[in-house]
């Protein structure tokens, strides 16, 4: 049930990555390491001949890779605070050479403030803004991938065409393609007017313009966009899904209409994990799919975990945690659970292990050394 996991790779033809006309990928789909600045991008001299080269996309890394690769997801940091919020979760986790960062994406909320009159007004608030920024800062800064989510909430189809616009001309060539948080004042999500109301709608229109197909048709210059595009997946079953039989044809039909990996929701339970992949492998569902993992840190995780992400936590962990005397004893608890999934997933072969920081460097750190 294990092992198939890293060979399950979906059929592809060969990729030329030179257009100088050296393949580094081959017929098997397996990535060919020429020269070492084969996997990088840069222009260089090639045989007195000038060869541009293209870099691996994230999804090809997955399927490429031999060995299990490390990534991580950061938070804007709220409204008010500085960048450097961001670079010292960055430093101290760039020593194990992460393959790529992951931006999220933070709609506004509605918020009500209380008037001189004594009356509450409604307000929406982006509380976490600058996801494009701070992709474009960290790209600069660390010469990483990185890969900003996109979201449908919020966002109307031109605002989303114009965002794609941005990503692209700053260089971005992968995102994650998710429907989004509902506003958590009405807690069920609500699209906008001219908007997605799925992760599919928002995933067709990225493939459009990837064909060089813009809303206006009247576009004389339909320049191509070339995102690769990630989705989230499930092991627990989306908490809105009727059923898990739903939600994993769903995850097809994003698969189907050109997402090229999945990335899961957390889970505290590797068995959710491999049942979920023998899940996806029977429909039919063939790309990479990355283990998403978060440590607990502080009591409240108990309740406030399975509340918003409808996953579970198990009963030996759910008692070690009411032993806990402090949120520090939690941290530790939570860096020796996740530690223990981490070298578990590991040895299973999986592509990567993607580790959810939620602005946290030091725990995280604490599980990448003892893992990788
Ligand atoms: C790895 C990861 C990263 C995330 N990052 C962010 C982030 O940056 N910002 C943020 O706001 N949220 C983020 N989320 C949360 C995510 O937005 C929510 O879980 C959201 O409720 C569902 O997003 P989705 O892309 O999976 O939605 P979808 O794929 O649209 O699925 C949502 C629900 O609708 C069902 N469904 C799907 N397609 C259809 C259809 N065509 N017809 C009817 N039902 C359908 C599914 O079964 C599911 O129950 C992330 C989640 C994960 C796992």
């Amino acid at each position: 049930m294990i092992s198939h996991l890293s060979r399950n790779r979906r059929d592809r033809p060969t990729v030329i990555f030179y257009w100088g006309g050296h393949e580094c990928i081959n017929h098997r789909g397996q990535a060919v390491n020429r020269t070492n600045s084969c996997l990088h991008s840069s222009d260089e001299e090639m045989s007195g001949q000038k060869t541009k080269i293209r870099k691996m996309n994230i999804a090809e890394k997955l399927r490429n890779t031999k060995e299990t690769l490390f990534s991580f997801e950061l938070l804007p940091p709220l409204k008010g605070d500085h960048i450097e919020a961001i670079y010292s979760t960055i430093d101290p986790l760039m020593d194990f050479r992460p393959s790529y960062i992951n931006v999220t994406y933070h709609r506004e909320e509605v918020v009500y403030k209380k008037r001189s009159d004594g009356l509450l007004e409604e307000r929406s608030v982006r509380k976490r803004p600058g996801t494009v920024g701070i992709v474009a800062a960290i790209m600069h800064k660390y010469n990483i991938e990185v890969v900003p989510h996109l979201i449908c909430g919020g966002f109307s189809k031109e605002e989303t065409e114009n965002a794609l616009i941005d990503l692209h001309f700053l260089g971005v060539d992968n995102i994650l393609v998710l429907r989004g948080d509902p506003d958590k004042s009405i807690r069920m999500f609500k699209a906008d007017p001219d908007g997605h109301e799925n992760a599919i709608g928002l995933l067709q229109q990225v493939m459009e313009l990837n064909k060089g197909i813009y809303l206006d048709d009247d576009i004389v210059n339909n320049s191509e966009t070339h995102f690769s595009v990630g989705v989230a997946g499930y092991p627990e079953k989306h908490p809105e899904a009727p059923n898990f039989d739903s939600d994993i044809r769903y995850l097809k039909e994003k698969v189907d209409a050109g997402a090229e990996y999945i990335v899961t929701q957390m889970f505290f339970d590797n068995r959710h994990y491999f049942d979920f992949v023998e899940k996806c492998r029977s429909a039919g569902i063939n790309v990479p799919i990355v283990p998403g993992l978060k440590p607990v840190s502080v009591k409240n995780h108990l309740n406030i975990l399975p509340k918003t992400f409808g996953v579970e936590l198990p009963e030996t962990l759910s008692k070690e945690m009411e032993k806990c005397a402090d949120n520090s004893a939690v941290r530790q608890l939570g860096v020796e659970w996740t530690t223990g999934q981490a070298i578990e997933l590991k040895r299973a072969g999986v592509p990567s292990i993607h580790l959810y920081t939620m602005g946290k460097a030091d725990n995280i750190r604490e599980i990448v050394n003892k893992v990788f």
